[in-house]
């Protein structure tokens, strides 16, 4: 039997990397390099090249499940969807919530935002953009009029200065580690400002070890010593920003200065002194960030710091510059850009602005109207009034996320969960979540689906079909479209396939107007915005002027403020949690391939040699790690990578569980849990 190569984009993380699939007898069985792709040239990381072997896992779902007594007994679609269509219509409106996935395409999102909020009529919809960048979004939205990244990845290798900050940059976006390999090779310094001495922090010239929390006092420390050395860049502010009295006013505070800064954040003054100098007169900044940087009850805070610090040195607009927040997951830009939040329909278009909201409501056409046009919970908050609020929320419907291993504060997310009526579970495997679910429904992967997806760089990559779904799985879209029909909402969900969602999406969305299949369909796509069908695409935002109303950027005073919760007597290690390159986020798809799952079974607590000799703990041993919320076994890796007095743990694993201990504290405005900063202990288990 011959091969065939079917050519789509990774599933994993956000860089977006394109690769074949190598399809025998109707079957995935393997990748291979796809070299038209400028964002990867043919490269991949692990976790792309064994990107088909969770596939055709045994453990597929593959026919809908419905709980009888406890347990999931086998289904037919129409006793499923029945059983669905008449539990649903006994909920009202904003009794209900829905849990869109970063996972899916922008189709599957698109349908789900529309059943939300015209099936459901419900204004609780989200997705896990909350847990990882809905601090980028609400934070540069509100200085540069835009939530997304502002460069693109390739201009990374153009850059002059890196500097990276709250990124493993090269285990977990290992591609976009590529190309700060390829500036540090064309002359550029390589600034890393991190925790942990990661493989990313191994090939800085200069690392940064500070303490997790204290991003806004560094960022605002080298700020001060900019200023204080004429560095700033004047023409760039008086053209192009706002708000520059206010932005000094607040740096050049003595709680600033470089000897403070060092104090509080760990890093040794001469360091600061020539990360400064670095970065102001480099000519080409660009700052990448990811979660270190986000998830924080300051998130917001931190991500303006960012863009302070840009706006400052005069480094957005240009290659090799701009604010580079670089998102987790493959679709989580696409998800957030089709309207899977409680604020906003797609691009971004505000759910409590009329003229948003009568747009939709016509385009839409439901003939008993749409939810109404004010902003519904988060997810971090949705689980909040679960338990605070017994009654408040009853019925939930959850496409393609586990919140049950991602979100903070574990026990409190069972008891959120455990509290509804109804659960809907809508997946490719069985999972922490869909446990506790009163029926399940059978989804299909990306290799199973035509559709697209959008990268950290806002560039929109086509997924396309290479075998059929197993079983009886279904495309996510048509699942959501079935239940809809099964609610009376027949006309609206008539699509026939992926691309005539796209276009009606298109349709009412700006920055994606220009779009459709036939113009994505090539190996560079397109970035949005994309207004019109004659428009090349948008590589780099904010050349000319800001998307403010006035076009100018905001520079805005940021006050430093500690994490939530800081060591004590009793708790005396501040815990950080994140990646490792083998596995992606709850480990649904990751550890169901063999090859990756080889690489790292399980997951670890890394601390430094003093902390461990103090403790008596060696390398390798099963120890206790405890928080106010709970507690895991899991092994001691002893490392000097790490900063003494602080502890790292991966949150992939099941059997040991990092969201066990974080704590579920909000960003006030984006309302992230502080998942990289609480207080723990660990302990010897006695008799082992
Ligand atoms: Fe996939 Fe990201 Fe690896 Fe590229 S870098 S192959 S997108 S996981």
């Amino acid at each position: 039997m011959e091969l065939s190569y079917v050519q789509t984009t990774c599933p994993y993380c956000g860089t977006g990397c394109s690769f074949n699939l190598v399809v025998k007898d109707g079957k995935v069985v393997g990748t291979a390099p796809y070299q038209r792709s400028p964002v990867n040239e043919g490269k991949v990381c692990p976790k792309g090249l064994y990107s088909h072997e969770f596939i055709n896992s045994p453990d597929r779902l593959t026919t809908p499940l419905i709980k009888k007594d406890g347990k999931f007994v086998e289904a037919t679609w129409d006793e499923a969807l029945k059983l669905i269509a008449e539990k649903f219509k006994t909920f009202k409106p904003d009794e209900c919530a829905v849990l869109s996935s970063a996972r899916v395409s922008n189709e599957d999102n698109y349908a789900m935002m529309k059943f939300a909020r015209g099936v459901f009529k419900t204004r609780h919809i989200d997705h896990c953009a909350r847990l990882c960048h809905a601090s980028t979004v609400a934070g540069l939205a509100n200085i540069f009029g835009s939530g997304a990244m502002t460069n693109s990845i390739l201009d990374i290798a153009q850059s002059k200065c890196v500097f990276v900050i709250g990124s493993n940059t090269f285990e977990n976006h290992p591609l976009i580690g590529r190309k700060i390999m390829t500036a540090k090779a064309n002359g550029a310094k390589v600034i890393y400002v991190d925790p942990r001495k990661t493989p990313t922090g191994k090939q800085a010239d200069l690392f940064l070890q500070f303490y997790s929390g204290t991003d806004v006092c560094l960022l605002n420390g080298l700020m001060q010593e900019i200023i204080k050395n004429g560095w700033e860049n004047k023409e760039f502010i008086e053209k192009r920003c706002n708000g520059y009295e206010d932005l000094k006013s607040e740096v050049m505070k003595p709680d600033y200065s470089l000897e403070n800064v060092s104090t509080v954040t760990g890093v040794p003054v001469e360091d600061l002194k020539t990360a400064a100098e670095w970065y102001a007169k480099s000519g080409a900044t660009a700052i990448l960030y990811s979660m270190g940087i986000t998830q924080h009850t300051t998130g917001v805070d931190n991500v303006k710091s960012c863009g302070n610090l840009q706006m400052l040195t005069g480094n957005l607009g240009r290659p090799g510059t701009g604010v580079n927040a670089l998102r987790g997951q493959n679709n989580v830009q696409g998800a957030c850009d089709m309207g899977a939040l409680p604020v906003v329909y797609t691009a971004y278009q505000k759910v409590i602005d009329p003229a948003a909201h009568k747009k939709f409501e016509d385009a839409w056409g439901f003939p008993d109207g749409i939810a109404e046009g004010k902003n519904g919970y988060e997810v971090t908050v949705m689980m909040d009034v679960l338990t605070d609020k017994p009654g408040e929320l009853k019925c939930m419907y959850i496409m393609g996320e586990n919140p049950m291993i991602s979100d903070p504060d574990l026990t409190h997310v069972e008891h959120a969960l455990k509290s509804l009526d109804f659960l809907v579970c809508q997946d490719i495997f069985m999972n922490e979540t869909s446990v506790l679910a009163d029926v399940v429904l059978p989804a299909t992967c990306f290799a199973e689906k035509d559709g697209t997806q959008t990268s950290t760089e806002r560039r929109v990559q086509m997924w396309r079909k290479a075998q059929d779904p197993p079983g009886e799985a279904r495309l996510d879209w048509q699942i959501i479209a079935d239940i809809a029909k099964a609610m009376g909402y027949e006309k609206q969900f008539a699509w026939k396939s992926a691309e005539e969602i796209f276009t009606e999406m298109a349709s009412l969305t700006p920055s994606y107007a220009g779009m459709n299949y036939e113009r994505l369909n090539k190996p560079e796509a397109l970035h949005w915005p994309c207004p019109t069908k004659e428009h090349p695409g948008t590589p780099i935002l904010h050349g000319e002027k800001f998307g403010m109303p006035d076009g100018k950027g905001l520079m805005t005073a940021i006050s430093f403020k500690y994490q939530t919760e800081r060591p004590d007597a009793e708790y005396p290690f501040l815990l950080t949690t994140g990646r490792c390159i083998w596995h992606w986020h709850t480990g649904t798809m990751t550890r169901r391939s063999e090859n990756l799952e080889r690489e790292e079974p399980t997951g670890w607590v890394e601390i430094n040699p003093e902390d461990a000799k103090a403790l008596g703990i060696r390398n390798g041993e099963m120890i206790k790690a405890i928080s106010r919320r709970g507690e895991i076994q899991i092994t001691a890796r002893v490392t000097d990578t790490i900063k003494k007095g602080v502890m790292f743990i991966p949150f992939h694993f099941v059997e040991c569980a990092a969201n066990m201990l974080t704590i579920n504290a909000l960003d006030p405005i984006a309302k992230i849990p502080e998942s990289k900063a609480c207080a723990v202990k660990v302990e010897k288990i006695q008799g082992a």
